[in-house]
């Protein structure tokens, strides 16, 4: 927090949210109130300018500027659980702009776009607590236990992926105009974006103990991501689902909605 008394002054917490990670696998943990929440400060008038610029979204910087300047109380962002964000990204916006959320919705019969009005307290209310385990046997033995991926690996997740789409098109552009196509560079985008993977989800165990009695929890990195690439593919399917469903954040944005204008009555998402 700012030490400028003007700012300490000014800026008051708008809102606080539960967190549905409940500050696990932060690292440093973030400061919560006796309740357990989290203060959400509004967006200043530079906050807002940073969310409307598309480029910075891409690369998920705009995010983390975002999360450190109405979530002070969060010391690090980047090692932020994927898991909370969208109830944060919400509560920033309900601190900002008020409850009320109007979404486009398009109508599954017609085509009408209608507007909905949604409470983002309800979405907020019906946040629920990640029940899935962290902690994994496997066939052989092996404990192993993992945590969700944070902002900072997703967002490289996300990068890769744009950069292996923009080559694929590329590709495809050259070989409707004829011309030779680098199959060299295609395999490589394709290794790449692979072994990222494999990295994201070696950065998300925590420790591994082998199955002997009274053996020591390796919670080297280094030899975690070793010991990841030597496993199969079943148990490292079954290590990078769990990381995937403790990823998952839990708000339930479906929503009961009437069409104005053909009264078609549906189920929407509105995430
Ligand atoms: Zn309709």
């Amino acid at each position: 927090m700012s030490t400028n008394p003007l700012i300490a002054a000014y800026k008051k917490p708008a809102v606080y949210v539960a967190l549905p990670s409940e500050g696990k696998w932060y690292d440093p943990k973030p400061k919560l109130s006796v309740d357990n929440e989290l203060a959400i400060y509004p967006m200043s008038a530079k906050d807002e300018l940073i969310t409307k610029t598309p480029d910075a979204l891409f690369n998920g910087e705009a995010t983390v500027a975002l999360i450190e300047s109405c979530c002070p109380d969060i010391p690090n962002p980047r090692q932020m659980p994927v898991n909370d964000l969208l109830v944060v990204l919400l509560a920033i916006r309900q601190a900002s702009y008020g409850n009320d959320l109007s979404v486009d919705i398009k109508c599954t019969e017609c085509g009408h776009i209608n507007q909905m009005a949604v409470d983002s307290n309800v979405l907020l209310s019906r946040v629920e607590e990640n029940t899935t385990s962290p902690d994994i046997k496997l066939g052989n033995g092996f404990k192993v236990s993992v945590s969700p991926y944070n902002i900072q690996d997703r967002t490289r997740l996300q990068v890769q992926q744009v950069k292996q789409n923009q080559i694929v098109q590329g590709l495809m552009q050259a070989e409707q105009n004829g011309q030779q196509i680098e199959q060299a560079e295609f395999g490589k985008s394709f290794v790449e974006i692979a072994e990222l993977t494999v990295e994201l989800v070696s950065n998300c165990i925590v420790s591994v103990q082998t199955p002997e009695e009274g053996s020591s929890v390796i919670q080297d990195p280094a030899l975690i991501l070793e010991w990841i690439k030597t496993i199969t593919r079943k148990d490292y399917d079954e290590i990078r689902d769990r990381v995937e469903k403790l990823s998952e954040n839990n708000l339930d944005t479906m929503m009961n909605a009437e069409c104005q204008e053909c009264q078609a009555k549906y189920k929407t998402n509105i995430e």
